[in-house]
Order: C-alpha cells, then structure tokens, then sequence
C-alpha cells in the first residue's frame, strides 16, 4: 500500500511540476480553428497560426519583449472546408475558420447558400492566398475545358465545403445542373485526387492555393487543370458583380506537365471569426502572425507573396473584428 500511495504522490508531482514548467495551468485558454481537408492549403494556415501564437507564447515566457501576455493555445483540425466552419463559429463550436471570399459574404449578407441564415457576427480577421478555381481533369477523359464536362463522372465536392459551394455558383453560370454529368460524387479534398489517378472519377472542381502537393499528384499521374473561359458572358458576369471573385492565373510550369497559364476565377482565402470572440484573443492572433511575418510566410509556398497591406483589405467582406482593427492601428497598417 505505501508503494503505491509513493508512486501515486511521485506522479501527482511530475504532473504537477510539467504543469508549472509549461505554465499550460494557470492560465490556458484553448480555442479551434477550423481549416479544410488535410491535404489542402487551408489545413496549414490554420496550423501555422496555432504555431505562431505557440511561437509568441514560448517567447513570452523567455522573457522576450515580442511576446504575448496570456497563454493562449490553438488547435486546427482538419473540417469540411469554408461553409463548415463559419457553421461551427456561427454555432460557437470554433472561434476562428478560414473561409473562401464568396463564402464570408455570403454568410454575412445572408446571400446564396446562406440564404434565410444570414450570420450577421461574422467579422473578418484578414485575408491570405488566393485560390483559383481548379477543373482537374485525367488525360483519358479528353475534356479540355467546362463544356467537356457533359456526360462525365465529376467530383463537386463535400457539404459543407468551399469548392462544392463555387462549383455550383460556376455550374449556375454555365446554366447547367448534375444531370449534365454522367453522375456526380462528393468525395473531399483529400479524397479526390486518388479517384482520379484511379479513374474513378474524370474530373474535379477545387478552390485551393498553389503551389500544393495534392495537385502536384494529379498532375503526376498526367491530370491537367482546365482553362475556365472568362471571355464567356456567364463567367464575366460571376466576376463583374462580385468584390469576392476575381480573374486568376495559375503560371505555367507551376505544376509537372503544365506548358500553358491556366486561366480561371478565383477567390481570396480568408480568416474569419465571430464578433462574440474576446477583442484580446483576436488581437493576439493577428499580433502573433503579423509580428512573426515572415516565418509566417515560410510555412507554406502559397503564402510566399503575401503583403500586410493587401491581408487587411483584399476579400474581406464582413467588418474586420474590432481585436484586429487594434492590432493593425497599433502596427500603423491602418
Ligand atoms: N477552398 C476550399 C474550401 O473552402 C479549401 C481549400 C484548402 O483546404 O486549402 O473548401
């Protein structure tokens, strides 16, 4: 019995003494960030900004000046993509998500999917990488662009996700619906680029940022991103209309194989969170990102171009919540 009150009283005191070393226990707030399939763009965002904040709390607790005040600690998983987690922030399920452009103003203005649901606290926070809409197609199929579609087995995408959301926005334009395809699946992200290669499926449509490893895949197993014709009325009005679309290129030689510029529509991933959502921990995020810029830039190559200045401005349709206003007068951005 005494052996095991010793060993008992041994654990409570590593425990307690890995608490005090970490300071997790005193004062850790946790909070979620919502992202996208594992293998996209969004994923990563979401986790360097867990890593960043990480980053700023470690530096606090060294005594740097840089640091942050609290202990904050962020997890991102893997979701369904952007109409997901403004679901879960609109629930109070996530504080934070990164979201397609057209789909923050959606969700604001009640518009499209959004509909009779309108979520007039979401706020924007910034926005990162553009993300051009993609068709991938596998070479078997012969499609060389949306009108090639017809009679094809075609991924749009997960409920809940940005690309299912655009492809139907796109398909709209283009005057068509599902029965326009052979047959359609909702495979994610992560799943799609496998059924292709496999043949399973001819084609699939995808916002996501480039450079990235799933398309790189696709393109490997000799898939190739379709044009979208923006010359057509149907296309240029999408983009006319709207603050959240705009015209996008993704440079030849980006990917194995791709001799051309694939010319498309795009959108701005965007970082969004809820106007219930503490001024402080918003700050802190924007702080953390904004004042470790450059590792930031470093954590994935969509990120490589990125400015401040067109973060707090470009795709942002929703008020910027008021922690992130603070940050970005304080920093002089605004
Ligand atoms: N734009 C996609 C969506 O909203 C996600 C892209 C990514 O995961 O990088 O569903």
């Amino acid at each position: 019995m005494k052996k095991v009150i010793t060993s008992l009283s041994s654990a409570l005191l590593i425990f307690v003494a890995s608490l005090s070393f970490t300071g997790v226990a005193k004062s850790a707030e946790f909070f979620t960030i919502g992202t996208g399939g594992p293998t996209g763009v969004y994923f990563q965002t979401g986790n360097a900004i867990c890593k960043m904040l990480h980053k700023s709390a470690i530096a606090k607790e060294h005594g740097r000046k840089k640091g942050i005040d609290k202990a904050y600690r962020c997890t991102a998983p893997s979701t369904g993509g952007s109409n997901y987690n403004i679901g879960q922030i609109a629930a109070g399920e996530f504080q934070f998500g990164v979201a397609q452009s057209d789909w923050q103003y959606h969700a604001v203005n009640g518009s499209s999917k959004w509909e009779g649901k309108q979520y007039s606290d979401l706020r924007a926070v910034f926005s990162v990488h553009n993300e051009p809409f993609q068709i991938w197609a596998r070479k078997k199929a012969k499609v060389k662009d949306f009108a090639g579609l017809e009679g094809k087995v075609v991924n749009i995408g997960n409920a809940g996700s940005g690309q299912r959301g655009t492809m139907e926005v796109l398909m709209d334009a283009k005057g068509v619906n599902n029965s326009f395809f052979k047959s359609t699946t909702e495979l994610t992200s992560s799943e799609q680029v496998k059924a292709l290669c496999d043949g399973k499926i001819d084609a699939f449509g995808y916002s996501v940022g480039f450079p990235n490893g799933a398309m790189e895949n696709a393109a490997s197993c000799g898939a190739k991103a379709l044009p979208i014709n923006l010359t057509g009325p149907e296309v240029q009005g999408l983009i006319d209309g709207a603050a959240y679309y705009a015209k996008a290129v993704i440079p030849k030689g980006t990917y194995t194989g791709q001799k051309k510029d694939v010319t498309t529509f795009g959108v701005k991933a965007t970082v969004v969170t809820s106007a219930d959502v503490s001024d402080e921990l918003v700050y802190l995020v924007v702080k953390a990102v904004m004042e470790n810029f450059d590792d930031f830039k470093k954590q994935h190559p969509a990120f490589s171009s990125l400015k401040k200045e067109d973060m707090i401005a470009d795709g942002l349709s929703a008020p910027l919540h008021p922690g992130a206003i603070k940050y970005y007068k304080e920093a002089g951005l605004m």
